[in-house]
């Protein structure tokens, strides 16, 4: 089969011929139909100081996918061969402790497909059953391949309630992108939304963005105030991972609001703790994975149902062999999500 590896430690991936992996008893083999490109596997393309830390090469890169299963090993019971599934990236042990009180998406001896084991950018990959979620076959191959990052969309946006609320939210990639549909379809009341990228902040006009701010240009705070008569938003989304951006969210939202982080930062950041944060009663959550398997359930069901239409998030489809090209695009932030047909 063909697959994409990491092979070396630097920039890079390349496509290799590669043998069909062999199940475990525990396993499913899957034909992939649909990959995206994950930030993450950008990082990895890239080798920034994360990956670097990381990755240990060889590894076949990717985790956000969509396809059929071809085989099942001995043990597996709750899909079979045709069934149509994506997977839930995070493979938890299972028997720690953060596994016991489910809290899965935060084991204690946690993998992550494409990362620690082999993933998706490929023509098979085997994944434990027990993260498999099976899809509706109705639902389209694109839109199944990123259930994934918009689990990590619906758990940021839903951390609280958010019908009625009015919201900021800094970071108009991919998942910021989602994230602005699903507080669209959970019912926000206003939405501003910044970024760097006049492309991305068009997308999230398309998703439902009320107001869209270029933070290049214009004070985003001002904005802010001017748009919500001087108070400040309810609610804080922050997906950017930029510190300056973090900075303007925690003085746009007002007194008593709620602020969920899932951007990652490549440095620790400073806050005002005292002035933006204690003295304000902002209550901040971090958000990571997604909770296995309640928000799969939300995410298909937004899907099945038609009230999230994901389309505009996708803009570019390439076959596997032409991956460089997505990856540019990525790192010039010239896209939404990028999928790759292997
Ligand atoms: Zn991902
Ligand atoms: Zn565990």
């Amino acid at each position: 089969m063909k697959a994409l590896w990491k092979e070396i430690a630097g920039r890079g991936l390349a496509l290799k011929e590669t043998p069909i992996p062999r199940v475990g008893d525990d396993e499913a083999l899957i034909k992939v139909k649909v990959a995206s490109i994950c930030g993450t596997d950008l990082h990895i393309y890239v080798w920034n100081d994360w990956a670097k830390g990381r990755i240990k090469p060889p590894i076949i890169a990717g985790h956000e996918f969509a396809g059929t299963v071809v085989e099942v090993g001995e043990n597996v019971r709750r899909v079979k061969k045709g069934d149509f599934v994506s997977a839930e990236t995070h493979i938890y042990c299972g028997h720690c402790f953060q596994c016991l009180i489910g809290h899965p998406e935060i084991c204690e001896n946690l993998k992550i497909l494409g990362v620690d084991i082999n993933g998706a950018f490929a023509e098979y990959v085997a994944v434990p059953e027990k993260v498999l979620w099976v899809n509706s076959p109705t639902i389209k191959e694109e839109f199944a391949s990123i259930q994934e990052p918009l689990g990590n969309a619906v758990d940021t946006v839903l951390a609280e309630d958010i019908a009625g609320k009015t919201v900021l939210l800094t970071g108009a990639g991919p998942i910021g992108l989602l994230g602005v549909g699903v507080a669209r379809a959970f019912g926000a009341t206003k939405i501003i939304v910044s970024d760097l990228s006049d492309y991305r902040l068009d997308i999230a006009k398309k998703m439902g963005a009320d107001v869209v701010v270029n933070a290049k240009s214009v004070d985003v705070k001002k904005i802010v105030l001017d748009e919500t008569h001087g108070h400040g938003v309810d609610v804080g989304l922050e997906f950017s991972g930029s510190a300056h951006a973090l900075n303007d969210l925690l003085k746009s939202v007002r007194p008593g609001g709620r602020v969920s982080l899932l951007g990652l930062f490549d440095n620790s950041v400073s806050i005002d703790f005292n002035d933006d944060v204690i003295f304000k009663k902002i209550r901040i959550y971090g958000i990571t994975g997604r909770r296995i398997f309640e928000t799969w359930n939300i995410v298909s069901n937004l899907l099945n149902s038609g009230r999230l239409d994901v389309s505009p998030v996708i803009t570019h489809k390439f076959p596997l062999e032409e991956f460089g090209k997505g990856m540019e695009l990525m790192e010039t932030q010239m896209s939404g999500k990028v999928l790759l047909i292997p």
